[in-house]
């Protein structure tokens, strides 16, 4: 039975996902299926742009290579499939968990298809073909999940995903694990970590939900970057920590070979960063982590193509999506710097509306993370809070009864 035989026998819906991936990523798996030169898309073809999923719904979209991204589940997911396993950054939504689940191990199943060893066709006196055409290796498991922050939206899955997974030890410990039932490894900024293990009473005190032991990560650093020490699915794949950006705890992911960057809260592109300033946010931790990205990224022409990146939230991006939002983003903060050297009040500088040409595409007046709010976030973290009215001349004047005077913004 050949591959074109299985698919019409019954796994419709491998056959259906099969038949959505770009065509690059076929090639390995269609040998005898001939297709025109002229319709072989470069490598380095650009992975088409989408609209969101209808709500309660996982989608998965093929980024590059081993990449895909999975939209839906609250924050977006990037997964790496492959010969080792399933590697996630962030993990959604609790309540999303088995759908992600449900999309991990289709893509998981879909792989094994695709990379099923050719059969020979004929058996032979001491053998039969038949075994060769019928086993397919099981899917390999979870291997690890990375939080690029302590959000719920992106740690929510943690739990499910971890215990559906499993993690490899080797050399001399192997005899000498007892719980056999350990899962992935979950990888995060020891921000994340300290947030997170904090407890149930400071957790309910904060209004969050408390997040059980399972959930935690596994595998914390504090330095400013961490990898995998050994190739995963083909490529190596780094964490850089982005300081005092969207909280104090994010992490970015590299794909090295698939040039694909995971951005978590970095990014967004459907409204303004998420500055959560209770949790160590700044305007200018995002302003350095996006240059950052820039600086990591590589266009194919121009601005465009080349490097992918996936948001936390919103669409995936590449070179100029990133340097557009960086550009407004600069704009905004630097008008917001004007007023408050000019001694605006914060209501004075929301009045004044300095992102006002950029609302339509990222404002909002309703949800969680308000245009307002990133006004306030911005006016804070660039030391507006320290200017106290100066009752004789109208103006404010730097506070210097307490703190130290705001840092000299970066600029580049
Ligand atoms: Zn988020």
């Amino acid at each position: 039975m050949t591959r074109r035989s299985i698919a019409a026998s019954g796994a419709a819906a491998i056959a259906a996902l099969a038949a959505s991936l770009p065509l690059g990523a076929q090639q390995g798996s269609d040998a005898g299926v001939s297709r025109p030169a002229s319709v072989q898309p470069s490598k380095f073809t650009r992975a088409p742009m989408i609209q969101a999923p209808p709500s309660g719904e996982v989608e998965i979209l093929p980024v590059r290579g081993h990449v895909y991204a999975l939209f839906g589940a609250g924050a977006n997911i990037v997964v790496s499939v492959g010969s080792d396993g399933v590697l996630l950054v962030d993990a959604g939504r609790a309540e999303m968990s088995d759908k992600v689940l449900a999309a991990v191990q289709r893509l998981q199943r879909e792989w094994v298809v695709r990379n099923e060893p050719p059969s020979s066709g004929f058996g032979a006196e001491t053998r039969s073909s038949v075994a060769d055409r019928h086993i397919t290796a099981p899917p390999k498991p979870i291997r690890y999940v990375i939080d690029t922050s302590a959000d719920a939206d992106h740690v929510g899955g943690n739990e499910k995903l971890r215990n559906a997974g499993h993690t490899f030890t080797g050399g001399n410990v192997t005899g000498n694990i007892a719980d056999a039932t350990e899962g992935a490894a979950i990888l995060a900024h020891e921000n994340v970590l300290s947030r997170l293990s904090r407890g149930t009473t400071v957790a309910q005190a904060e209004g969050q939900t408390p997040v059980p032991a399972d959930a935690l990560p596994t595998d914390a650093y504090f330095v400013d970057f961490y990898k995998l020490s050994h190739y995963f699915n083909g490529e190596g794949i780094q964490l850089f920590h982005i300081p005092k950006a969207h909280t104090d705890g994010d992490s970015i992911v590299q794909f090295r070979g698939s040039d694909v960057i995971a951005l978590g809260d970095l990014m967004s592109t459907g409204s303004y960063p998420v500055i959560d300033v209770a949790k160590g946010g700044t305007i200018n931790g995002v302003l350095d982590g996006l240059n950052r990205v820039l600086d990591m990224s590589i266009a194919e022409f121009r601005l465009e193509g080349g490097t992918l990146m996936v948001p936390g939230h919103g669409r995936l991006v590449d070179s100029a999506d990133v340097a557009y939002y960086r550009d407004m983003l600069t704009i905004v903060r630097d008008r917001v710097e004007d007023l408050i050297k000019k001694g605006r009040t914060l209501e004075q500088v929301k009045a004044a509306n300095p992102s006002g040409d950029y609302d339509t595409e990222y404002g909002s007046t309703t949800g969680p993370w308000t245009t307002a709010n990133f006004i306030e976030a911005v006016y804070k973290t660039l030391g507006g809070v320290r200017l106290k009215p100066d009752t004789t001349g109208g103006r404010l004047k730097p506070d210097t009864t307490g703190g130290k005077p705001a840092a000299p913004a970066k600029r580049r």
